[in-house]
């Protein structure tokens, strides 16, 4: 089967096509990624320091046939070689989502190939369920041995805009346990480094700031709080708090009392020490409600961890610590690409052939 997937649910533009080979039990034996186009609207969102859906709309408008006819010709294939088109079907902005839905619609349509319909933050842990190796530099590669992952499986989804803890029992049978009760991580991310007074996403520039104040050794002049988890609620998030939290401290340090905050009366000092603060507070709140699960879930045998916070290396390094086999979603497929809409779609295709899905079920 060779899948054709597009992805455009909010700032990237992207095309993949992938390559998948199943035994007659429908398990993925082999998968070649054969192009993997992404293409990020960040430098038309920055100025306005977050996503603006009607921009975001029209920038996919004007790219999505170009970066389609790329990611054929870097696969080599002719479109008559496609067996079926995958698109994300939400969440997301719905104008961008709408681009990509009835580009998708009328390729599968003209070529006479169904369509599959993925959720987007389901896709984001599909590179952790499948791939254990991935670059940019070699994004070309035939990746085989799917199928090492032990069940039942913990997984942990920190992106923009959710935050899933969930328990597989496999790829494809999952419960969610825990949702952010407000805003997502990635998200609290952006809003600090813009109270910060930098661009958009924040959530590498908080790292770098953050990695800079432990070189320096500034790192004990602020604390968040961290919304503990209590009996009722163990494995929810929630991050509106800290983000007032900087907010309120950042009022207090510059004598700034009313009106908008830019960050520009902090020393640099202040502001890695109080990067290096939230980063802390905010990885070890997902950290905690990981070990809230591992301890009521004594079965539960590996854990996942994706989405595009999963980016972050201090986040990385906090699950050494558990004493469980960790699968991270490669660096480069953390944050939204059409390749996970794509290995999503193989996952949850029947042995058969590739299935179409209702369109109404994500909004
Ligand atoms: P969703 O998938 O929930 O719709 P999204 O697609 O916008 O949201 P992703 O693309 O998965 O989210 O991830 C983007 C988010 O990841 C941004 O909020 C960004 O700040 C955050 N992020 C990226 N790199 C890092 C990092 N190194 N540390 C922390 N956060 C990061
Ligand atoms: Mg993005
Ligand atoms: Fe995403």
């Amino acid at each position: 089967n060779t899948l054709l997937s597009i992805e455009s649910s909010c700032d990237e533009t992207a095309v993949s096509i992938i390559k998948v080979k199943k035994n007659a039990e429908g398990q993925i034996i082999s998968l070649n990624i054969l192009a993997h186009e992404v293409e990020s609207q960040m430098e038309s969102h920055a100025p306005f320091g977050g996503v603006v859906p009607e921009v975001a709309a029209r920038d996919h408008l004007a790219k999505i046939y170009e970066i389609a006819n790329k990611a054929l010709q870097v696969s080599r294939l002719k479109k008559s070689d496609l067996s079926a088109i995958a698109v994300t079907m939400g969440p997301g902005l719905i104008g961008a989502l709408m681009v990509g839905v009835l580009f998708a619609r009328g390729l599968a349509m003209a070529l006479n190939i169904p369509l599959i319909s993925v959720n987007h933050v389901d896709a984001h842990l599909a590179p952790a369920l499948l791939l254990k190796q991935f670059s940019p530099k070699d994004d070309l590669r035939a990746w085989h041995d799917v199928d090492t992952i032990t069940y039942p499986a913990l997984a942990l989804t920190v992106s923009g805009g959710h935050c899933h803890l969930s328990l597989l029992n496999s790829p494809t049978d999952r419960t969610i346990l825990g949702k952010s009760l407000d805003d997502a991580c990635g998200e609290a991310f952006d809003k600090v480094a813009k109270l910060l007074g930098m661009s958009y996403p924040g959530g590498p520039l908080i790292e770098e700031l953050a990695k800079q104040a432990e070189k320096s050794g500034n790192i004990n002049e602020f604390t968040f709080p961290n919304k503990p988890a209590n009996k009722e609620n163990r494995y929810n998030f929630s991050y509106s708090g800290i983000k007032t939290s900087v907010m309120e401290t950042i009022r207090k340090e510059t004598g700034i009392k009313k009106g908008k905050i830019t960050g520009k009366d902090l020393s640099k000092e202040k502001k890695q020490g109080i990067a290096y603060a939230f980063q802390n507070a905010a990885l070890s709140q997902l950290l905690n409600r990981v070990e809230n699960a591992l301890q009521d879930y004594p079965e539960i045998k590996s854990v996942l961890v994706a989405g595009g916070v999963a980016q972050n290396k201090k986040f990385r390094a906090l699950f050494s610590k558990l004493n469980k086999p960790t699968y991270f979603a490669p660096p480069s497929l953390c944050s939204d690409n059409a390749t996970m809409i794509a290995l999503q779609a193989a996952l949850s295709e029947n042995a058969e052939g590739f299935i179409q899905h209702p369109f109404a079920k994500y909004h």
